[in-house]
């Protein structure tokens, strides 16, 4: 099975067991993001408030009227998710699926490779330390139950 989740992911450049997906995205769908993410046995996730520049300018959001942008650079909120190879289709299809508008000013997300993962608490390194408890690949009876419950598009 991993066998096979392994060869339908796509060809990464450059390979790597983990990566990291990074979101830019409209402060206002973030919760709505993050717990949809949390539903699929996404437990990890780090957010940073950022102010950016895109296509959409220096124009604020549309947001009650308030422009809360003193500059060019609009505010919104960086998602950074480091997850396992065969996660991370999963993962951006969800974060398109929950924060897309159509309009511009939606956002960007940018695919990273991520070397190793350290868990400081206990030393551990790769697979050991990016596996969280009650997240996507436990395999343990309870939570493999949860994770189909919460996401029927979770393959084991
Ligand atoms: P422990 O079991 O020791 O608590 P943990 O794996 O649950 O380890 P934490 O120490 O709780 O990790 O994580 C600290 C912070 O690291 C989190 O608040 C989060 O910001 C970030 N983080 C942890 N795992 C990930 C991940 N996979 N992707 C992005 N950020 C993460
Ligand atoms: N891949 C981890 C797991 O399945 C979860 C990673 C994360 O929550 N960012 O346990």
């Amino acid at each position: 099975v991993i066998r096979a989740q392994t060869q339908t992911s796509p060809g990464y450049v450059p390979d790597s067991k983990f990566y990291k997906v990074e979101a830019i995205l409209r402060p206002w769908r973030v919760p709505q993001v993050s717990s949809a993410l949390l539903k699929m046995g996404i437990r990890g996730v780090t957010v940073s408030d950022v102010r950016g520049f895109g296509a959409q300018g220096g124009s604020t959001e549309r947001q009650g009227g308030s422009e809360f942008s003193e500059d060019k650079f609009v505010a919104k909120i960086k998602m950074e998710i480091v997850v396992s190879k065969d996660q991370v289709e999963a993962v951006i299809d969800k974060i398109i699926r929950e924060a897309r508008t159509g309009e511009i000013g939606d956002g960007k997300i940018f695919l990273v490779p991520v070397s190793d993962v350290i868990r400081v608490r206990t030393g551990e390194r790769g697979e050991q330390a990016e596996r969280m408890a009650g997240g996507r690949a436990d395999t343990s009876l309870i939570s493999r139950a949860n994770n189909v419950w919460k996401d029927s598009s979770f393959t084991f």
